[in-house]
């Protein structure tokens, strides 16, 4: 296939994806996609390995990076792109994320021991820890039979062993995100139940709405894609492939076209000479 296309949204084993960087660089060329931005959760680790490695196969690749962040008490995931790898602020900020995500996932821990489930720190594997790596080991101990199963009765949000990840607010990270010259947008909408909490979004300062994603159904899709024409944002898309922890979401599945890149990919460029 010839035509251009990019995926924006993906996960590497630097935070809760199977495929190491080079993996997904890999594959993505060989399924033909043109330009990809990993967008591991609070981390820029998976770039040290991918940069070098995108550039020697012609395959454009820009910054990226998914955000937890939280807007009154409910989860929010923020996309930021095509800002400076190299921002202090930005990295201080990931690594007090990993510091917070040990924390957390530590408290899961001490949760899951109180229900009979004892895991060691030891048996987790990965290292920006989130739900899934908590969830994998759950499994491979024979406390659940799926990562659904340990979601829905243990670790999903309001469940007995579920800790929020994060307190910073969704304002402060779009904020963090355009000092290090980026662009924030909204992940997943979908996702987002609340209707108060999605209209104080859409008020907030953002560049961009992911319009396109591998779960959405054709009505969904246009929804906010609707959303984002209307307020001048910039709509994106990916597949927020995630490897064989999530086998359903192919990498490729969603993707943008080359118009939408290029501002993208120029404004990257223009922070990462
Ligand atoms: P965390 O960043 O530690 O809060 O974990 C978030 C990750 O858990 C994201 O990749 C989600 O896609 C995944 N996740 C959230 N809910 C579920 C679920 N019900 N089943 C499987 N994965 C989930
Ligand atoms: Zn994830
Ligand atoms: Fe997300
Ligand atoms: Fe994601």
């Amino acid at each position: 296939m010839n035509e251009f296309r990019a995926d924006l949204h993906c996960h590497t084993n630097c935070s809760d994806g199977t495929a190491t960087p080079q993996e997904i660089i890999d594959l993505a060329c060989s399924i033909g996609l043109k330009g990809l931005s990993i967008t591991d959760h609070d981390t820029l680790d998976a770039y040290d390995v991918a940069i070098p490695a995108a550039k020697k196969k012609n395959l454009l690749l820009i910054s990226g990076i998914e955000l937890s962040t939280t807007h009154r008490n409910n989860s929010v995931h923020i996309l930021g792109y095509s800002f400076s790898l190299d921002s202090p602020v930005l990295r201080d900020f990931c690594a007090q994320h990993l510091q917070r995500r040990l924390q957390r996932a530590q408290m899961i821990l001490d949760l899951l021991a109180k229900h009979h489930m004892p895991i060691d720190f030891s048996e987790l594997s990965g290292t920006t820890i989130g739900r899934p790596h908590i969830a994998m080991a759950m499994v491979k101990k024979g406390y659940v039979n799926s990562l659904q199963e340990a979601f829905h009765s243990y670790l999903g949000e309001e469940k007995s062993c579920y800790v929020p990840s994060s307190s910073a607010t969704t304002e402060e990270t779009i904020n963090l995100i355009h000092q290090a010259g980026g662009l924030a947008v909204i992940a997943h909408p979908h996702l987002i139940d609340d209707t108060s909490i999605l209209r104080d979004l859409l008020e907030m300062p953002f560049d961009g709405i992911e319009g396109y994603y591998g779960r959405f159904y054709a009505h969904q899709q246009e929804r906010w894609v609707k959303i984002g024409q209307y307020r001048k944002w910039l709509i994106t898309g990916g597949s927020d492939f995630h490897g064989t922890i999530k086998p359903t979401l192919a990498l490729g599945s969603s993707w943008v076209n080359e118009e939408t890149f290029n501002i993208l990919y120029q404004h990257f460029k223009s922070h990462n000479p």
